[in-house]
Order: structure tokens, then sequence, then C-alpha cells
């Protein structure tokens, strides 16, 4: 049995370096004038259109597309740089976030001539929001049970039915979206899927919010009742979405937002930790940041095979998995180690509070992008194991 798993050593490169500390000093220069506010958990992922452009005029969104669709053909590493940043920082990147790591780089290797030459300018410029339609009501880990539908109807395409799920349908412009065109095969139950750019303003659609334990309502139910998309909004093969959907998870499933969405509360116990002499804490933070290095290197070295053109599905799925448990665990475990602690009660207390909206956050990151499970299944397909 050939065992296909690879995680080479890379190193980030001084220009990289150079680029994360360019980053960091213009984020601070965002905060001290008021574009957002690190301190606020929620903030990760905020939608602002003012912070959208001001990224897109650093060159930020895109960056590693082909220039001849307005990109600047820099490296996967170098994207990799900068996410971690504006994640790190909780920068509110949800205007521009999907659009950047996976409906981008879809339409570059599917859409028609016509569709890149009008959609990829206006993603790079930050003008347009994208929304992610694949997961319905009895079809999120087994997309290929799909149902919503598209038929043709003359040199146009007809779209009903409903996605559920979708994160940040209410504000999104374009939703790539997948679709049953055609019933699946005996031989192939993943036949019959196509996808679709959508536009979210068109007559017919409909996104409904859902309101989560957080009290935020990031994701939608989206309707469709009739809606007619041109002939050349459909995104590759007809009937054979499945092949790109799974090339799509790659980029969905390999980057830093996969371990750094409750990081924020991992700072914020540093800083209240700050002189303990209390080996048992300090054990503790020693041993969370050890975890999170190996995630980081695991992750650069993913962002490295897509720079080689590679799909690293399976290693994608290991990131994913080994780093949402991490940050999963984390508020919790930062709740143990704060109870050890002997310093200012005010000081801890506020820590406490903010520590409350990670721990309401936690449980949607081993579902969101594909559950612990169906993660644990590909990992186990590619050894053999199934
Ligand atoms: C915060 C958040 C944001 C999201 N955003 C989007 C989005 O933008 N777009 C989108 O399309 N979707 C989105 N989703 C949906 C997400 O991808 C699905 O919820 C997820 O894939 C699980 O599907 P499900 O909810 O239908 O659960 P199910 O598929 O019904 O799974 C229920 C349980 O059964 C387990 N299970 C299912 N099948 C198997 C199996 N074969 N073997 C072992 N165990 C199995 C699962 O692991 C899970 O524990 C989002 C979800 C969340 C929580």
């Amino acid at each position: 049995m050939a065992i296909t798993l690879r995680f080479d050593p890379l190193r980030l490169s001084d220009k990289a370096q150079d680029l994360r500390l360019q980053v960091r000093h213009w984020l601070n220069d965002q905060i001290r004038a008021g574009l957002f506010d690190p301190d606020v958990p929620e903030a990760v992922f905020g939608e602002n259109k003012d912070f959208a452009r001001a990224v897109a005029r650093q060159g930020w969104i895109g960056m590693a597309w082909p220039k001849a669709y307005g990109g600047q053909e820099r490296t996967f590493l170098e994207r990799y740089v900068v996410s971690e940043e504006m994640l790190v920082a909780r920068a509110p990147t949800g205007c521009y976030f999907i659009a950047d790591r996976q409906s981008g780089p879809m339409l570059i290797r599917y859409a028609s001539e016509s569709l890149k030459a009008r959609i990829l300018p206006r993603i790079i410029s930050g003008e347009v929001m994208f929304c992610i339609g694949m997961s319905e009501a009895n079809s999120g880990s087994d997309l290929f049970a799909a149902r919503a539908k598209a038929s043709r109807s003359g040199s146009t395409w007809r779209l009903n039915g409903a996605k559920l799920w979708t994160t940040g349908a209410q504000n999104a412009d374009y939703m790539i979206g997948l679709f049953r065109t055609s019933p699946p095969t005996p031989e192939n139950h993943r036949h019959g899927l196509t996808s679709f750019l959508i536009d979210m303003h068109a007559e017919g659609v409909t996104a409904r919010p859902i309101r989560q334990m957080t009290g935020e309502a990031d994701f939608c139910e989206v309707v469709f009742d009739d809606v007619v998309l041109p002939e050349d909004h459909l995104i590759g093969e007809v009937d054979g979405a499945w092949k790109q959907a799974t090339s799509e998870l790659a980029f969905e499933r390999s980057g830093p937002e996969r371990f750094l969405e409750t990081y924020g509360a991992l700072q914020a116990f540093v800083q209240l930790a700050q002189g303990t002499k209390d080996n048992r804490i300090r054990e503790g933070v020693g041993y969370l940041v050890a975890q999170l290095h190996g995630l980081r290197r695991m992750a650069v070295s993913v962002a490295g095979m897509l720079d080689a053109g590679e799909d690293p599905i399976t290693e994608a799925s290991m990131v994913k998995d080994l780093g949402t448990i991490w940050e999963q665990a984390l508020p919790g475990q930062l709740r143990r180690l704060s109870a050890l602690m002997d310093g200012n009660p005010d000081e801890t207390m506020a820590f406490r509070v903010r520590l409350d909206a990670y721990l309401r956050m936690a449980p949607k990151l081993t579902i969101q992008g594909g559950t612990t499970e169906i993660l644990r299944g590909i990992v186990a397909r590619s050894l053999g194991l199934r």
C-alpha cells in the first residue's frame, strides 16, 4: 500500500517574512485610525467594505492570481502570511475572504474568459462579496445528495430549490453554487451536479439569515424561485462539478483560518499571565503554543503544495481536522488555566468575559468546512483503509 501523505518542511522566504512586517504595520495603522477594534472577538471575518477596499489598494486581494486577470502572481506562501496577520489582528475580512480564498481560484480554473474578465477585477478591487452554496437541508456531509435544481431553458438556465448554512449570503453579491442538472448514474453517485455563478441580487433569490448561539446571524437559508441565469454563468463541466468541488475544498480547508479563529483568547491570556510564577500556567501555555507551531508548519507545507499546482486534499483535511480540534478546545483550556491565576481579580474577570465569546464560537468549528468524521474518512481513504 502506498502512503501518500506529505508535509514537506518548508520555510517562509525572506520576502514573505518582509511582507509579514509590512502587513503588521499596516494593520496597526488601520487600528489606530479606528477602522476596526482588534479586542472584539467577533470582529474576525466582520463585513466591512471600507476595509476590503483598503486591503485591495495594498494589492492583497487576489495576490496569487495571474497578472492577465489583475493579480500579481505572488505565491500562496505570501498569501498565507497576509491571511495569518489578518486573522491574528482579528481584521474584518468578511467582504472578500471567501472570494480571495476559493471563489476567485475556481473562476480562474473553470469559468469562461468573458466571465473572468467581468468578475475577477471586481474581486481584486474589493467591490464584490461571495458566498458558497454547497450544503442543503439533507445534503451537508453528503454533498452529492444535493437536490436544488438547474434546468436548461433555451439559452439560459433556471434555478429552483434551496441552500442552507450559506455564510454571508444576506450581504453577498455572488454565490458559486452546486446544482443538480441530471440524476446520479449507477456507476457514479457523484455524477449530475453542476456549478454556477449566481447574482445574489437577481430576481427570485431570497436569503434568510439564521441566528446562531453566538447571537450573530452569519449564515442563511437561500431560496431560488425560478432564477434565470445567462448561459455563461456555467462554471466548468455540466454534470461534472464533483471534480471541481474536490479541488475547491483543498483551498477551503488548509489555511490559517482553520486554527486561528479563537486565537485571540490565547493572546488575551498570555497578556493576563505576564510575569506569573506558576509553573502549571507556564507549562500549559507552552504546550498550547507548541501545538500551534506544529499546525502552522503543516499549513505552510500545504500552501507550498498549492503553489506547486497540486491538489493536497488529504493534507488539507488533516490541517482542518487537527486545527479545528485545537482551536475548539483552546477557550476551555484557557478557562481552566485562568482558574489558577491569583493576580488582579478585575483583570481576570475582564478576561473571562472576553473568553465567553470564544467559548460560544467554539462548537461550530468542527462542523463548518467539513466535519471531523468526514475529514478522517478522507485521510483513511488516502491511507488505503477504506
Ligand atoms: C458556521 C458554519 C458555516 C457554514 N458555512 C457554509 C457555507 O458557507 N456554505 C455551505 O455550503 N455550507 C456551510 N456550512 C455547512 C457545513 O458545511 C455543514 O454543516 C457540514 O458539512 C455538515 O453537514 P450537515 O450540517 O448536513 O450535517 P450531517 O452531514 O447531517 O452530519 C451530522 C453528523 O453526522 C456525521 N456524519 C455524516 N456523514 C457521515 C459519514 N459518512 N461517516 C461518519 N459520520 C458522518 C457528521 O460528521 C456529523 O457529526 C456551514 C456550517 C457552519 C456550522
